[in-house]
């Protein structure tokens, strides 16, 4: 499908590329440390050495496990909203409030004109990619999501808000295309709990696109897909990252009738239960997209980010996924 696209990228991947949605949990000791940065007790500038050191530790099991595409793991970021909220202009962050499951986060007010005044995300990126020896994903949060996520005391208007967080994301994707960024990814999970903003999404995350030289993936989970599909396919992105294990694979009834048209990051270990699935399990899940959507559209990923997890398990994880796609290679 995108294969034109990411060879013009220069970007040569195998069979069935395998990759993880984006974040990794914090080892025990990174905890600490967030914790005693926030009480005053640990400069900023050493966290950061630990939240690198804890970067070089998943990149170092990314090579280890050989995926494909890599990724930073986040290990610098509270939660997907927040951290852009903090590094742009115009917000106040709120209290604590539930986005989905149980994971909370604080709410980020937009009190003022958002401005996104220098790149957010570059550094790290520069880090990983620097340290790695495959592509580094760039991660970012989408326009709508951050429209959802936020609350908004200034714009008028969802449409509004959603439409300025697009320009200020543009201008960080231009500022990772230019460090040599090849792949970035663009989270929109909010659009699938709330389905009835659809043709905003495609607008925003077109805004945000539109005429940029990188491969765009859109991670979206937990939702009402079939509320939305195949209306999603519109999103202009380039490959849909995907929950699959709870879903009872009514995602693939979907595709039957309106064929998959996009490539597919199909998420195939479940990052909400600790138990990790055997092999086996995971093997005969790929094998079931693989009869609905063409091969050569097919990646191959965990279901959300594994931050919940533990690192065992979150290892756990990939090394089963990693073993059942190169059986499947
Ligand atoms: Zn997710």
């Amino acid at each position: 499908m995108s294969q034109e696209k990411l060879e013009n990228l220069g970007l040569d991947l195998p069979d069935l590329p395998l990759t993880t949605v984006g974040s990794f949990p914090k080892p025990p000791e990174l905890k600490e440390a967030r914790k005693q940065n926030r009480e005053g007790d640990l400069s900023d500038d050493d966290l950061d050495e630990q939240a690198r050191e804890a970067t070089r530790f998943w990149l170092d099991k990314q090579y280890e496990l050989d995926y494909d595409i890599y990724v930073d793991g986040e290990q610098y970021r509270g939660d997907m909203a927040t951290y852009f909220a903090e590094n742009l202009q115009g917000f106040e962050i709120g209290g604590l409030v539930r986005s989905y499951g149980n994971r909370y986060y604080r709410k980020p007010i937009v009190v003022d004109e958002i401005v996104w005044e220098e790149p957010i995300t570059v550094d790290w990126w520069r880090f990983a990619q620097d340290y790695a020896d495959r592509p580094v994903k760039g991660m970012l949060t989408g326009p709508y999501t951050m429209m959802d996520w936020t609350f908004n005391e200034h714009y008028p208007s969802r449409a509004e808000t959603a439409r300025a967080f697009a320009a200020a994301i543009r201008s960080e994707v231009e500022a990772l295309i230019e460090a040599g960024c090849k792949i970035i990814q663009i989270d929109e999970p909010a659009c699938s709990v709330r389905h009835d903003e659809m043709e905003l999404v495609k607008e925003v995350v077109g805004q945000v696109v539109e005429g940029q030289d990188a491969y765009f993936i859109s991670h979206i989970c937990y939702g009402e897909f079939e509320k939305i599909y195949p209306d999603m396919l519109e999103i202009p992105v380039d490959n849909f990252d995907l929950e699959f294990t709870n879903s009872d694979l009514y995602l693939l009834d979907l595709f039957r009738d309106d064929p998959f048209t996009k490539d597919l990051s199909f998420g195939a270990v479940d990052v909400h239960n600790h138990r990790v699935e055997s092999r086996e399990v995971v093997r005969e899940l790929i094998e079931k997209v693989l009869d609905v959507v063409p091969r050569e559209q097919i990646w191959i990923s965990p279901d959300c980010g594994l931050k919940t997890r533990t690192v065992n398990e979150a290892l756990g994880k990939m090394e089963v996924l990693a073993e059942a796609t190169r059986e499947l290679r």
